[in-house]
């Protein structure tokens, strides 16, 4: 027997289903602790509206999350719903793809980023203020 997808485990939270196929997905969740992880992720991330994380889901399903997506996840800018989703990417799949993209970022000095966007605030306030017309990027 296959694993039910995402979709089909959506359906049965909501009660969707046909008794025959609620009772085979039972049967799943019952067998597969995962899979039963994988629903709480599922409706916990749906539940959050946050980063439109049910068009990501929808639209990706298991597939890759954007490297915006993961650096804002190295960043904790992200809620709950989608540091789960991206957290379940990893642990559960394993996808090697995001791994490495994750590791990438997480080796960058993510203060410099903000200390460079906050200098450039700075700046250009401190611009603004001299009434300093030079140069800017
Ligand atoms: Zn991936």
């Amino acid at each position: 027997m296959s694993a039910p997808t995402d979709d089909e485990l959506l359906a049965y939270a909501d009660e969707r289903l046909s008794t025959e196929s609620c009772a085979v997905i039972e049967q799943s969740l019952r067998g597969d602790p995962l899979l039963g992880k994988r629903l709480a992720t599922l409706l916990s991330l749906r539940d959050q509206g946050n980063f439109s994380v049910g068009e990501l889901w929808r639209q990706q399903r298991l597939s890759c999350p954007p490297r915006a997506v993961w650096a804002a996840y190295v960043d904790n800018r992200l809620g709950d719903g989608l540091s789960q989703y991206l957290q379940f990417h990893i642990e559960e799949i394993g996808c090697r793809v995001c791994m490495a993209n994750l590791d990438d970022l997480k080796r960058r000095d993510t203060s410099t980023e903000a200390e460079r966007r906050t200098r450039k605030i700075f700046q250009s306030s401190a611009g603004n203020l001299a009434g300093n017309t030079a140069s800017s990027e």
